[in-house]
């Protein structure tokens, strides 16, 4: 591929995600080759080109494609050579930067374009109350759910609404894996007062994903500490993790605790209203931005009936349709969406059935299965078998 086929992707792309996600997560990508179709980037971390190829992968492609390229499949690699230069900057960050987010924001995720349902309407409601300012009334906030539900959506959307409404606020923004990359680097560096410093200086802190300290017992320390700091200064704490406080892996007692002090919301699994509305509200976007494209009646209900998994999978769906319907200059139809998804239809189709269950729950309590189907009443089997 030539330098200029490559400009004329990134134009597209740039015109495609908005000049906010182009220079946060496009600009950084450096081409480097592409051959079997295979399309190879350099990126300055692994966070980025996991980041990249799950959000922007289809459009990537189909830019590129669409540019006269075929391009089956994306690669993200770091180059080593590079690495000491990457660190370097990541260590000089946290005290150099005042304001503003660490990861950067999604313009996409906002309180607009989330759309709310009987399964995240709490979390939402909650989400709005946080980021609407004002003196902390629960602290911390914890949003937990299953993949793809929507918590780092609202995350976003909290950061984004703070720093709308009150500039002055200094919100940090990060995972809990660039947390502990800091941390690591800080001490590797010497340089743990500037961490602590930059740490407890901020307003909001927002950390996602944060099951990812479990059994990371330096990390949990320092999380812990800078939890407490915060809050005693009376400042707003968000986090968000796949699964309830108490119910993370290798987490101290107290750090749990402390995490339930708070308000504690879930997001529940969504249902089929819901996916209907995030299709309908996604079309919209896409509808501006392949005016020609028509869809016909049916199939946004048959893709919310049918993809019932997560979200971002219903999403990955819709870019997949639209791009593929665009490249042919075909409606949108049922038939349409059944060929180019059969992939995604297939693994959302996959059936659970009641002996899966019966297995997996003896595993679980480490018994036999003939056992738990067996006529044996003692408790040590009664129980996993009433949970079967
Ligand atoms: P999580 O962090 O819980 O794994 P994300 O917040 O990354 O999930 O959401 C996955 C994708 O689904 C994102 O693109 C997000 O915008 C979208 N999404 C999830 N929930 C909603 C919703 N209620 N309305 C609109 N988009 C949603
Ligand atoms: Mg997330």
């Amino acid at each position: 591929m030539t330098n200029d086929i490559w400009a004329k992707v990134l134009s597209a792309l740039k015109g495609a995600l908005g000049a906010n996600s182009y220079s946060s997560w496009i600009e950084p990508l450096e081409f480097a080759q592409l051959s079997g179709g295979v399309a190879t980037f350099d990126v300055p971390t692994n966070f980025i080109g996991n980041y990249v190829s799950q959000n922007f992968g289809d459009q990537i492609i189909y830019h590129m494609n669409n540019a006269g390229e075929e391009v089956q499949r994306l690669q993200f690699r770091v180059p080593s050579q590079t690495r000491p230069a990457e660190k370097n900057k990541t260590v000089s960050k946290p005290g150099g930067r005042k304001t503003g987010t660490d990861a950067p924001l999604d313009a996409r995720f906002t309180f607009d374009t989330f759309v709310v349902g009987k399964p995240n309407e709490l979390a939402h409601a909650a989400a709005r109350r946080v980021a609407e300012g004002g003196p902390v009334t629960f602290n911390p906030l914890f949003l937990y759910g299953g993949v793809g539900l929507g918590k780092t959506h609202l995350m976003h959307a909290i950061a984004a609404e703070l720093k709308q409404r009150s500039p002055e606020l200094n919100v940090l923004y990060l995972s809990a894996e660039q947390f502990m990359y800091r941390f690591i680097t800080a001490l590797r560096e010497r340089k743990m007062m500037d961490f602590k410093q930059l740490f407890r200086s901020v307003d909001v802190l927002m950390v996602d994903d944060v099951q990812f300290i479990g059994g990371k017992d330096s990390t949990q320390e320092e999380f812990f500490h800078t939890f407490n700091a915060l809050v005693d200064g009376q400042k707003q704490i968000i986090i968000s993790a796949d699964r309830a406080p108490g119910e993370i892996k290798d987490l101290e007692e107290r750090i749990k605790s402390r995490l339930q002090c708070g308000l504690v919301v879930d997001l529940h699994p969504t249902d089929y209203e819901l996916r209907l509305g995030i299709l309908q509200s996604k079309v919209e976007v896409y509808a501006a931005q392949y005016p020609d494209l028509e869809i016909a009646s049916g199939v946004l209900e048959f893709l919310a009936h049918r993809i019932s998994t997560n979200v971002r999978v219903l999403e990955g769906a819709l870019t997949r349709l639209f791009a593929f319907a665009s490249l042919v200059g075909r409606e949108i139809t049922l038939e349409l969406a059944q060929d180019c998804l059969a992939d995604i239809l297939r693994a959302s189709d996959r059936k659970i059935t009641i002996e899966e269950i019966q297995r997996r729950v003896s595993e679980y309590y480490n018994i036999r299965l003939s056992e738990m189907i067996g006529p044996k009443r003692v408790r040590t089997i009664a129980r996993p078998r009433q949970v079967a």
